[in-house]
């Protein structure tokens, strides 16, 4: 019997893997899937990505885990410019995903983590970051045969997740200035992200308004459900980086 974790770089994932350690419970694999926006791009912020690769990983190894990073063919690009072959709009590119169905988990980050456990030939048991607090998400694995929750087997609240990433120096630094980590593109990004994805990273942001430039696509909008594009955020954002500086300047 193997035993994979199946890992986001999020407190709850990152906590079972602490707890796995803390145990001495088996575990034999840890897989992380990298969403890529394009070939040479991560879908994951830059500081994400970083502390994946350069910190949280070395420590894995260290205590003799082996990591494997998992990437689909598809990127978030090939989405995008995904021609549509049936239904009223056949002809146009697909465009932006549509918050709440997004195609991206379902096409560039689910695909490659289901055919690496489809080739796994013996049985195994995958551990699921998922706290005691998160009754429903707990009820769905609890049908699910093989997964196991190291969260809810030691008691673990998501806030507690969070202290113990801490304790460890394991916090991903998407928590200094936003409650959830993500793609940088996601159509789901609040405020808080989306004004440090434009602060911090002007050249993905950049990436963004200019696909929002594109004609005739069938998502032409960041974010359809809200009816909010991308260019909507830059003049909000725009203006309230000029106020500071007004107010800085009196
Ligand atoms: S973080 Fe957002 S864009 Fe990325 S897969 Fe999840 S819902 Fe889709």
């Amino acid at each position: 019997m193997q035993h994979i974790a199946s890992w986001s770089g999020g407190k709850d994932s990152t906590a079972s893997i602490i707890l796995a350690h803390e145990h001495n419970e088996p575990l034999d694999l840890i897989i992380f899937s990298e969403v890529m926006f394009d070939e040479n791009t991560s879908g994951e912020l830059p500081e994400h990505i970083d502390f994946i690769k350069n910190k949280a990983i070395p420590i894995f190894e260290s205590w003799g885990y082996e990591v494997k990073i998992l990437h689909s063919q598809k990127t978030y690009l090939d989405c995008f410019h995904h021609i549509a072959t049936k239904g009223k709009r056949i002809g146009r590119k697909l465009g932006f995903p549509m918050s709440g169905r997004c195609l991206i988990n379902r096409d560039c980050k689910m695909p490659q983590i289901r055919k690496f456990l489809n080739e796994i030939n013996e049985e195994f048991t995958q551990y699921i970051g998922i706290a005691v607090d998160e009754p429903v998400r707990m009820e769905r694995i609890a049908n699910s045969g093989n997964k196991i929750s190291m969260l809810e087997k030691y008691g673990y609240t998501e806030q507690m997740a969070f202290d113990l990433c801490k304790k460890y120096d394991l916090l991903s630094p998407i928590y200094d200035f936003a409650p959830r980590g993500g793609c940088w593109f996601c159509p789901n990004a609040k405020y808080a992200e989306l004004k440090h994805l434009r602060t911090n990273h002007k050249d993905l942001w950049d990436k963004l308004l200019k696909l929002e430039n594109e004609p005739e696509l069938i998502g032409h909008k960041w974010n359809i459900l809200t009816n909010t594009s991308i260019h909507d955020w830059e003049e909000r954002l725009y203006w309230e980086e000029r106020q500071i500086s007004i107010f800085d300047f009196i």
